[in-house]
């Protein structure tokens, strides 16, 4: 009897260390939320009046706010391949918007990078693409060849929103770069009959993926193609905007109020599942809004997507974390996309090996008050074709444009950008340092959205079909 009930004491200490173990290596999932073209003021934690964004203001409320949170480039396929590899693309050539090239297997994110979905799968997550890919079209560049174990979406970089739109077969069919945006929606290889908005298409698999992998770590890379142009909502959304009379706006407004239905439904099954603790959830824009064309705001920011000002590069970022994470933190050293990647690599349990050195930095130490410093020294930002570049440091920014006269900005005093200080010895000081980065980057390896004519001139097949 004694022996038994040693026995039993034994079995239970064992059993408790077992589940102590298992609860400490649990690895975080993680899910990136990106949105396509959302001004820096369109949501309701940066001041949006017009378009409520409750499940978006309700993520910001639960983690942390990023009030200077940047993407590293201006539009959205340079912003993508910065913020999946951890890495300056500037790094690897990834300079311009690529186009839509199925036949090319220059025309995307280099072979030599390594995803964050392809780092994460060496530490037993499964990985899942949804939406806008944009990291090139060519068979050895989908997604399923760069880390991830599924994919729901298009490989094009922006899409219409309809499903009864979605007439190309597969790319071959399409005659011109926009066509890309007519083409059926992938799973994984396959083309499917989609039925639903987009949005919400992508928001539905997303919370299907959670379901399916609630017992094993996971990472969900969300990129909507919401709110990009082309200016498509149904009624269901835009009947919530009769208070907005201008038409663009209102359909910007209602495909805005689509994606926070979509935030509102994977918190709402996080929390149904009890995953909503040790998940981390990252929302952010990869560029800044381009106001003239979809009618987003950046609020007092100078300038709009395209632009290396404020308007183009500080988006609206937060992250939620409650494991690690306090509760309605805002948090306002710079802090970039790029930061993504480290964040969740340290903390993935195990030491996870990576193939190239990052730039990003694991930003929990700093959100949670450990580390009192800056997370960035600096940051840098490169337009290649534009000639046009950009250093912050600390509240400095140095705009720089071959030709013309540099101007710096103190943006804790002149968050709008419009008093150059004009002081000598800092710009000296900051382009010598910018330079100094400068030299590690690599010109662009492909053509890109502004060489459209000529790359179509220079390859007649672009769309033909190889014969195999
Ligand atoms: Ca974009």
């Amino acid at each position: 009897m004694k022996i038994q009930a040693l026995n039993f004491l034994v079995f239970l200490f064992i059993a408790s260390c077992t589940l102590h173990a298992q609860e400490i290596n649990k690895s975080p999932n993680l899910i990136i939320i990106l949105a396509d073209d959302l001004g820096y003021a369109d949501v309701g934690f940066n001041g949006c009046t017009d378009i409520p964004t409750p499940s978006i203001d309700k993520l910001a409320e639960s983690g942390v706010r990023f009030t200077n949170g940047y993407v590293s480039y201006c539009v959205c396929g340079p912003s993508r391949a910065g913020l999946l590899t951890g890495r300056y693309q500037d790094r690897f050539g990834f300079s311009r918007n690529p186009l839509f090239a199925p036949n090319d297997p220059e025309m995307g994110l280099p072979l030599s990078e390594e995803t964050l979905a392809d780092a994460l799968g060496k530490a037993g997550y499964k990985s899942l693409a949804i939406g806008k890919w944009h990291m090139g079209a060519h068979e050895t560049l989908h997604p399923l060849k760069r880390g991830f174990d599924d994919f729901y979406g298009f490989l094009s970089g922006g899409h219409r929103y309809f499903p009864e739109e979605l007439t190309l077969n597969d790319p071959f069919e399409a005659k011109s770069q926009y066509d890309g945006y007519k083409t059926r929606l992938l799973r994984n290889y396959e083309r499917v009959d989609e039925t639903e908005y987009l949005t919400d298409a992508f928001s539905r698999e997303a919370v299907a993926y959670i379901e399916k992998n609630r017992n094993n770590p996971f990472f969900i890379y969300l990129a909507y193609n919401a709110p990009h142009a082309p200016l498509q909502a149904t009624e269901k959304y835009l009947s919530r905007f009769d208070h907005i009379g201008e038409k663009k706006r209102k359909t910007y407004a209602a495909m805005v109020s689509a994606v926070d239905d979509g935030v509102g439904a994977i918190l709402a099954k996080l929390d149904e599942l009890n995953l909503s603790e040790n998940t981390l959830v990252v929302f952010l824009s990869d560029n800044g809004g381009p106001e003239n064309h979809n009618a987003s705001d950046n609020g007092i920011l100078r300038g709009q997507k395209g632009d290396l000002y404020e308007g183009g590069i500080r988006v609206p970022f937060v992250m939620k974390w409650p494991a690690q994470i306090p509760h309605g933190e805002v948090y306002n050293n710079p802090i970039i996309s790029l930061d993504i990647f480290a964040t969740i690599i340290a903390q993935a349990g195990q030491q996870i090996p990576l193939k190239n050195p990052i730039d990003g930095i694991n930003l929990i130490p700093f959100i949670n008050g450990e580390d009192q410093g800056k997370p960035h020294e600096r940051l840098f930002w490169r337009k290649f074709d534009a000639r046009e570049y950009a250093i912050r440091q600390g509240n400095e920014k140095l705009f720089m444009e071959d030709g013309k006269e540099n101007m710096l900005f103190n943006l804790a005093s002149d968050i709008s950008e419009e008093n150059n200080l004009q002081d000598e010895a800092k710009e000296k000081e900051l382009t010598s340092v910018f330079r100094e980065w400068y030299q590690d980057m690599t010109d662009p390896v492909f053509m890109g959205l502004r060489q459209d004519k000529e790359y179509s001139e220079q390859h007649p097949d672009r769309f033909k079909r190889k014969e195999e």
